[in-house]
């Protein structure tokens, strides 16, 4: 095995992988350190990946019980074994850590073992249990990802109390779960175990659920989840949880404590930078932890490079790839580029929740002049037949230009819809341009075209 190459990548979550990839298909000497046995980072192992398959799943269960029976579909009493449905999510994660691992040796991509810390000077330190390797590199590559965060007084503490990672791996129902945050994670990992039984109730210091997300859309999913007997306590600050091993206390704030039998902390995450060496190797941090890097994902330090969570932004596994891959572009062929004002965002729930550009809410701020089309799925005929009526699909327009500034759905497959907003984005295309090509019928993607349409108000099914 070399020790010296032209890019060590440090983390192989999907930014660190898919750069270190691209780095030796563009004739680099590339290497990666990780110090889990498994690749693919957080997204693989304890999040995108093993939440999708529960929410999978769990949602298969939830058809089963809620609207089978309307179809005239009788599969009796369907109930569920959460050992298997663990496996099963398990079995998802490591086929595609197998991937991964065939497509760095397909790549010649160098694997090692251990934590990774910077030594300065283009060096890099290896540790695992069985000692410490130095390594060297022109080019070294941070992408170390995000952890879990928690504030005094709600640390997790690995059983009753967990994270996102605690919440994938429960080996029971919880009679009562108590989320604390209603972010993505919380609403996500609060679904599953809703569908599962669990009565959930979330506990959201703002006043308004999924910070960041449309206002109108985010009403609309408070609205859907409630039905469904999500409970949300907005305004609420959590100041204090604890656990006797059994059941857990949560103190709020100016309200009776609230008692319940599992915690999941969902109050955000932050850069995972502990033991980086980074002082050593001069690389300067904000004042949220978060590593400062200029246009080009240079840090303070001459060649060294970040990307991907560590850097901030928003915290999504498809942006990091998007980035190793500019980033490493950029050290081969002095060119390389993300367009930041098209990443889609997209929430499991059940309708799933996605965005692309701006929010109403900013441009309103802005005092930006922009027009408005609205298209609800209960108007559209495949949404009809599937059973999925819920929501709408909102797309906002430059009132002179035309040109997309934002779109925003909630509906069954939004996640998927959302692909066509974002190419339209990325080639700058108006609303007319989506209102004018011909979409499959029946199709859900219908309710795109009608919300383009709308914004000239000439939708046809509304
Ligand atoms: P988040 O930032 O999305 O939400 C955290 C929520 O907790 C916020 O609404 C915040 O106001 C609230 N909060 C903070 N302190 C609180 C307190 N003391 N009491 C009550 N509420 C409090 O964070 P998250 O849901 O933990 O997700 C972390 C990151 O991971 C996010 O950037 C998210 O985008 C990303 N992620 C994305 C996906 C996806 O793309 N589907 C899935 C999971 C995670």
């Amino acid at each position: 095995m070399s020790d010296s190459f032209d890019l060590i990548v440090i983390g192989a979550g999907p930014g660190g992988y898919v750069a270190a990839i691209r780095a030796s298909q563009l004739g680099l000497k590339a290497a990666v350190i990780e110090r889990e046995q498994k690749l693919g980072g957080t997204c693989l192992r304890v999040g995108c990946i093993p939440s999708k398959a529960l929410l999978e799943t769990t949602e298969l269960y939830e058809q089963s019980k809620e609207h089978f029976a309307e179809r005239g579909l009788i599969a009796g009493d369907v109930t569920f074994d959460i050992p298997k449905m663990m496996s099963h999510k398990d079995g998802v994660v490591a086929q595609l850590d197998g991937g991964i691992q065939g497509l760095l040796r397909k790549n010649k991509v160098e694997r090692f073992f251990g934590h990774g810390k910077l030594l300065g000077q283009g060096r890099v330190e290896v540790t695992t249990e069985s000692g410490a390797q130095q390594l060297s590199a022109k080019h070294i590559l941070v992408a170390t990802g995000s952890v879990s965060t928690a504030f005094p007084g709600m640390e997790p503490d690995g059983d009753r109390i967990g994270t996102s990672t605690e919440a994938l791996s429960w080996p029971e129902v919880p009679t009562h779960l108590v989320v604390i945050g209603a972010g993505v994670i919380g609403l996500e990992l609060g679904t599953v175990w809703r569908r599962l039984g669990a009565k959930v109730t979330v506990l959201e210091y703002l006043p308004r659920i999924l910070p960041g997300t449309d206002s109108q859309v985010a009403k609309e999913a408070q609205k859907i989840l409630e039905k469904q007997g999500m409970e949300f306590h907005l305004g609420t600050k959590v100041q204090k949880v604890s656990s006797d091993g059994k059941s857990c206390t949560v103190e709020v704030e100016g309200a009776d404590a609230i008692k319940c039998d599992r915690v999941l902390i969902a109050v955000g995450r932050r850069p995972c930078t502990d033991n980086l060496g980074l002082d050593v190797a001069g690389v300067v941090c904000d004042k949220r932890g978060f590593i400062q890097i200029n246009s080009s994902y240079q840090t303070t330090a001459a060649g060294v490079y970040a990307i991907g969570d560590v850097v901030g932004g928003a915290m999504l596994a498809h942006k990091a790839e998007e980035e190793g891959i500019a980033c490493v572009e950029k050290i081969a062929t002095g060119h390389g580029h993300v367009n930041y004002g098209a990443i889609p965002g997209v929430i499991y729930t059940s309708p799933e929740i996605a965005s692309v550009g701006e929010t109403e809410d900013a441009l309103k701020e802005r005092g930006h002049n922009y027009k408005v089309g609205r298209f609800t799925f209960a108007a559209n005929g495949r949404a009809r037949a599937a059973g999925h009526m819920e929501g709408f699909v909102k797309i906002l327009a430059d009132a002179e230009t035309d040109r997309v500034l934002g779109v925003h759905i909630i509906g069954a497959h939004a996640g998927e819809l959302i692909a066509e907003a974002a190419v339209a984005m990325e080639f700058g295309a108006s609303s007319e341009d989506l209102a004018r090509t011909c979409h499959a019928h029946p199709t859900l993607a219908e309710a795109v075209k009608e919300a383009a349409m709308a914004v000239d108000k000439r939708a046809i099914h509304s």
